[in-house]
């Protein structure tokens, strides 16, 4: 017998599918969603975001990857674009609204071209064709910045800084990432290698933002042990413990039977000569410092504070290690092997009150270069933005400095780029081209929301640019301010060069992603439903909404 009308099922039971158009569809309206979630945030004028967490924590940001980090997105099409901001975070440290809009205009434009009957495909094509011109082209209008130019270093700090909510001193900050940064650039072959490990963030709540300050040294956020010891030791010795300097219980349960108070007298006085013995092996070992990454048992702590040697407990790890590499001491995780040869070298150890804390500063270390910023600020949200925001200074500034180049912001890259591969496009011929100068178009949306965010007309201000740049003003950009164009190494807002790339490279890579599915299967297991493409905070609802066919609403 034939298997007749009987349907084959090769999915399990309640598995759903989406196929063609509609899966595409809806795809392109999570994304588009996403995009749109961080579009109000570009640019210095753009505002900032509240998110509360479930536990009702608070967060006030303009930062593109902190929103999307903490929204809490379950449309798959939709957590392909917040992998485009975190790869842009990890990538270039700054510029993740950029690449997210980007990407989400990438998207809008490709659904017009489907409507138009250009299949994704071509539509891909053209796009990576695009691409790889924007890319060639940004090269083309990049400068050269050097480790020594310390004035262009620090306008791209400050350009970064630029759309932070928090008003402070960012000419301050800036040059505080620049002194950092700059201090800690290994060379490598003909240009820089930047690890921002070596570069530790202290936030001390108290004071205000003016008295954040860079320290050449690592901060340990550890008072000494003990008030007899002393506050300031020069050139010190110092020792570093990954054990602790206390008389180990023991692992078993064991029964000590004292029937005579001098066995008793006895045993304490064993327990004294233990920790004595270890006190002697560190000043044997000539430190007059000891950081122990463990505890430090309080009679341990007198016979150090005798022999006037400053000792702090509990050190976390990795302060251990920046001031074993910053000092050149071992690690030593047992006290009996302690020996002169593991003891690090600085040129000062010192304890300094800062607001209600007493911290434990090592500076003047020569072995290799340690620089510390503490941050300060009168609330938890302040000093916390001020982080992000120092964060995504290092971060431009470290790549400007690895790469030795940067572009012009405010739009005028992006318009440029616009431009010229419009004039490209003829080269490209064919179907893809119309791709292509799509492509061109969605950069405009750079500029063209920078201006949206500032009150002003977009259309106007797009009009402006493009004459602009078709008279050969390359730097013209939107002065947010006077809604002119601009040139922007007048208004010293520009960018390394690695934020544009990875940009463009992350927006198209996400957008062909996407545009390449043309089939969604869902497994049962996968979160409910919960009745169509929800915005952002209404939670994307998983692989609810599909079915519907045709493109999602704008
Ligand atoms: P992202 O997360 O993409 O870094 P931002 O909110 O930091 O987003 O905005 C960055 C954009 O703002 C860049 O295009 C940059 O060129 C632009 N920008 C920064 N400062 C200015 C300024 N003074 N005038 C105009 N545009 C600016
Ligand atoms: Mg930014």
């Amino acid at each position: 017998m034939l298997t007749g009308q009987t349907p084959i099922l090769v999915l399990k039971e309640g598995t759903k599918r989406e196929k063609g158009k509609g899966a595409l569809g809806n795809n392109i309206a999570a994304a588009k969603a996403i995009a749109d979630a961080v579009r109000s945030t570009l640019g210095p004028r753009g505002l900032d975001k509240m998110l509360v967490d479930s536990m009702g924590d608070v967060v006030v940001t303009n930062d593109g990857v902190t929103i999307l980090k903490e929204m809490d997105v379950e449309h798959p099409a939709a957590k392909m674009l917040v992998e485009v901001a975190k790869t842009q975070d990890q990538e270039a440290g700054d510029g993740t609204t950029t690449a997210v809009v980007l990407a989400g205009e990438l998207l809008k434009r490709a659904e017009g071209l489907i409507e138009q009957n250009i299949h994704p495909t071509i539509i891909s094509q053209g796009y990576r064709l695009a691409s790889n011109k924007a890319l060639e082209v940004l090269q083309e209008v990049s400068q050269p910045v050097k480790i020594e130019d310390h004035d262009l270093l620090t306008r791209i700090a400050v350009t970064s800084m630029a759309s932070k909510s928090v008003s402070f001193d960012r000419d301050h900050m800036g040059e505080i990432a620049v002194k950092a940064v700059t201090a800690v650039a290994q060379p490598k072959g003909s240009s820089y290698d930047v690890d921002l490990d070596n570069i530790q963030l202290i936030k001390k709540q108290g004071g205000s933002m003016s008295d954040t300050q860079l320290i050449e040294g690592v901060i340990v956020d550890k008072e000494k042990v003990h008030s007899g010891m002393p506050t300031r030791v020069e050139s010190p010795k110092i020792a570093l413990l990954d054990a602790a300097l206390e008389i180990k219980k023991t692992e078993i349960d064991a029964k000590i039977e004292i029937n005579d108070p001098s066995q008793l007298n006895a045993f304490l006085q064993e327990e004294e000569n233990m920790l004595r013995r270890m006190v002697d092996q560190v000043k044997k070992s000539g430190a007059n410092v000891v950081l122990c990454q463990k505890g430090i048992d309080d009679l341990a702590q007198h016979f150090l504070a005798k022999e006037g040697i400053y000792g702090v407990r509990r050190v976390k790890k990795s302060d251990m290690e920046k001031l074993a590499k910053a000092t050149g001491a071992n690690i030593v995780s047992k006290v009996s092997e302690l020996t002169a040869e593991d003891v690090g070298h600085a040129g000062l150890v010192e304890e300094r009150k800062i607001g209600d804390d007493s911290l434990t500063f090592v500076t003047g270390a020569k072995k290799a270069k340690a620089v510390s910023i503490l941050i300060r600020g009168g609330t938890e949200h302040v000093i916390d933005e001020i982080e992000r925001s120092l964060d995504d200074a290092l971060n431009v500034v470290a790549v400007a400095v690895e790469d030795g180049r940067y572009v012009f912001g405010g739009g005028a890259t992006a318009e440029e780029l616009a431009m010229r591969l419009r004039d490209h496009a003829a080269k490209i011929g064919g179907r893809e081209q119309i791709a292509f100068e799509s492509f061109a178009d969605a950069l405009e949306t750079i500029p063209r929301t920078l201006a949206e965010n500032a009150g002003l007309d977009p259309i106007d201000m797009l009009i402006e640019l493009r004459k602009a740049h078709k008279g050969g003003q390359q730097r013209a950009g939107v002065n947010l301010a006077t809604g002119k164009t601009v040139d922007m190494g007048e208004l010293h807002v520009i960018e390394p060069i690695r934020v544009g790339r990875q940009a463009i490279e992350s927006a198209t890579d996400a957008a062909v992603m996407i545009l390449r599915i043309d089939d969604v299967i869902a497994s049962k297991s996968s979160p409910p439903p919960s009745g169509g493409p929800g915005g952002p905070g209404g939670g994307m609802g998983g692989m609810g909404g599909m079915g519907g066919g045709d493109f999602g609403e704008d």
